[in-house]
């Protein structure tokens, strides 16, 4: 008798927890497309994609950020509010993404950096990615000179793009290494991630000029359009944010190359789609990766909201210019329902 009325017990507690919805949510996506390789764990596969907004739409209320942000600060937001973000401003997110979302009649917003708009280069990390893990031209000893500083890898080997593709399961998640470019990739991420846009440009350039490569995008990894943002921007359900012009580290600037980052990224937008800009996000997002004065200057030009990238409950108490978000990884619709029933604050 006591261990069937526990049972039932554990039952109605199950039962309870279900029907409680996490508390109001950001999540943060950044690109929706299938890639072989997804070392930063960045890519959403659009089939996994639509299996979200089924359970968002099911289960949650999905709100534009402006309206989730607004209404969490005089305390009316719902409980299980979700609001949808993107981050860098990828190229699928126009061609998988918001078919979908429109779709399931979902809104988001999608956070630029303009920089990067109708060009043909990657984001610091995927070039970084491309061409260590990618080209298979490495040598058997590399070195760089970072800021001054005479770095050396010893690759043992010259790595060929067989063995190299042989890896593709592997993620900066993983503790160990398959091969010594997957620790040296992982060493100069570290290394450049909080460095200037110049110091990350010229280690690139140095790299492709090791390896002999011509640097184009790859169409899984290329940003935005101009005339896609615009497109967006008319249609009206994908709102389009700030998120500087060459995602930069901003806490390791200066406030005027600050300002011309933030600023810079907003008044681009707002040149190009006629439309205010409201909401920005510090690029990488963790607390010490901004400071009082970008917060400073995202509120003095204007934005409603600037969002983060930490998880924290959201209530009448959190500041609108350090949002909370929650990263999401690629997962099935179920694992998803799950992960934000888990991450629950
Ligand atoms: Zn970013």
């Amino acid at each position: 008798m006591r261990i069937r009325g526990l049972g039932r017990f554990r039952n109605a507690l199950r039962q309870i927890r279900g029907r409680i919805a996490p508390g109001p949510t950001i999540l943060i996506y950044h690109r929706v497309n299938d890639v072989s390789a997804d070392p930063q764990l960045l890519s959403v596969t659009p089939a996994h994609f639509e299996e979200h907004l089924e359970v968002l739409s099911k289960f949650y209320r999905v709100l534009p950020l402006n309206d989730l942000a607004a209404a969490a600060l005089n305390g009316t937001v719902p409980r299980n509010a979700v609001a949808i973000t993107f981050d860098d401003g990828y190229a699928n997110n126009y061609d998988y993404a918001w078919p979908l979302l429109k779709k399931y009649s979902i809104p988001a917003t999608i956070f630029v950096t303009t920089g990067y708009v109708s060009s043909h280069r990657e984001f610091f990390c995927d070039e970084l990615e491309r061409v260590m893990l990618r080209t298979g031209r490495l040598p058997k000893i590399l070195k760089l000179n970072i800021a001054e500083e005479h770095y050396v890898w010893q690759l043992y080997r010259s790595h060929n793009r067989q063995r190299d593709l042989r890896n593709d399961s592997w993620t900066v998640r993983d503790a160990g290494h398959p091969t010594p470019a997957h620790k040296a990739y992982r060493d100069l991420h570290c290394i450049l991630r909080n460095r200037s846009y110049e110091i990350q440009e010229q280690v690139i350039h140095d790299l492709r000029t090791v390896v002999g490569d011509s640097g184009s995008a790859r169409r899984t990894h290329r940003a935005l359009s101009w005339e896609q943002i615009r497109t967006l921007a008319v249609d009206g359900l994908v709102d389009i944010g700030a998120h500087t012009v060459n995602h930069v580290f901003l806490s390791s600037l200066d406030k005027e190359a600050q300002r011309k980052e933030i600023i810079g990224s907003i008044e681009t937008i707002e040149a190009n789609t006629h439309k205010k800009v409201t909401s920005f996000a510090y690029p990488y997002g963790t607390q010490d990766s901004y400071d009082a004065h970008s917060r400073a200057i995202v509120i003095g030009a204007g934005c409603l909201n600037a969002s983060s990238n930490f998880q924290a409950r959201i209530s009448a108490e959190t500041d609108p210019f350090q949002l909370p978000r929650l990263i999401v990884r690629d997962c099935s619709g179920d694992s998803f329902h799950h992960y934000l029933r888990r991450n629950a604050l």
